[in-house]
């Protein structure tokens, strides 16, 4: 039986099988001798042990997607970014980061701004030329007045997500709405997501329907761009694109060369400033980075 493992704690694995709940499965089997480790996220075939008790021994992991290193986890389909429009007011250098990761893991992003109630237009309309200028989906929402959460519900369906985003931005308050109390299935997988900030957080899918599952990440401390060299990072900044081709030298950088096309497109207000401020800093930290 094919299922997907939501949870892994102490050599015991958690799978759920859509229509049959979720068995407490040990790893077993011929993938334990290639050493490899069952992740969160892994589809997996199990044998079931028991029905009644729900437990089951995992005899094979499937060809993996892609694969998190923090938090652990694979076949992630994409990342959901909240941030508040206001209050706490968005940090965009980190979300620049975050972009770069995932663009850098070829994993596609969707922003949700939430808080749109406490924000003026203009506040919200700048986010939405910034990002939407770099072709993110871009979600405008309000947990307080249960705005625009059908959009966010729709960008998950079907969907494997990790959410991030820093604390206080309503990431919780969506998650709540989008998590249908009736209809679920038994077990504890059924119980309401707990985001407990004293507990200890394992690496845990939740499903928000049978087809849908959505990973909560502690924050972004373990955001750094560090794993590529300077010179690819203008390849993580996808508004750069419809300009390189056409710099005066290849291989420019975009900071210093003169005849480049992404400074003139900056100029003229086709390039956010605040994304261009952010790639300058990145530029900065990984030629520094190679100074050691
Ligand atoms: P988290 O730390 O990202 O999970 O954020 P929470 O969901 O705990 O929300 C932080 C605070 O913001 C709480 O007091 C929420 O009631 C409030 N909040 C969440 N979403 C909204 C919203 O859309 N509008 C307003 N005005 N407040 C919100
Ligand atoms: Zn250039």
């Amino acid at each position: 039986m094919q299922g997907k493992i939501v949870k892994g704690i102490a050599g015991f694995y958690y799978v759920h099988v859509v229509g049959s709940g979720v068995y407490e499965c040990k790893a077993k089997g011929a993938f334990r001798k290639e050493k490899r480790k069952p992740l969160v996220g892994d589809n997996v075939e199990i044998d079931i042990l028991d029905e009644e008790e729900k437990t089951g021994n995992i005899t094979e992991i499937h060809r993996r997607k892609n694969e998190l290193i923090r938090p652990a986890v694979a076949n992630i389909d994409q990342a959901l970014v909240v941030f508040a429009v206001t209050k706490p007011k968005p940090h965009l250098n980190l979300l620049d980061r975050f972009l770069v990761m995932m663009e850098c893991k070829e994993i596609p992003v969707v922003l949700c701004f939430n808080k749109k109630d406490l924000s003026e237009d203009r506040e919200w309309k700048k986010l939405q030329s910034i990002y939407e200028t770099c072709g993110y989906p871009t979600i405008f929402s309000s947990a307080a007045k249960e705005e625009n959460i059908d959009m966010v519900r729709q960008a998950l369906h079907g969907k494997t997500t990790v959410l991030a985003g820093p604390s206080g931005v309503g990431k919780s308050s969506l998650i709540n709405l989008l998590h249908p109390e009736a209809g679920m299935e038994t077990g504890d997988i059924s119980r309401k997501i707990e985001r407990g900030k004293h507990t200890t957080r394992h690496s845990e899918l939740f499903p928000l329907d049978e087809y849908s599952y959505i990973m909560d990440t502690p924050g972004f401390s373990s955001l750094y761009v560090n794993d590529f060299e300077k010179e690819d990072l203008k390849m993580y900044f996808r508004e750069f694109e419809p300009y390189e081709g056409e710099c005066r030298f290849q291989g420019c950088s975009h900071i210093h060369e003169p005849g480049c096309r992404v400074k003139e497109a900056l100029e003229a207000g086709k390039i956010p400033e605040s994304r261009y401020k952010n790639y300058l800093e990145m530029y900065k930290e990984l030629e520094e980075k190679r100074r050691y």
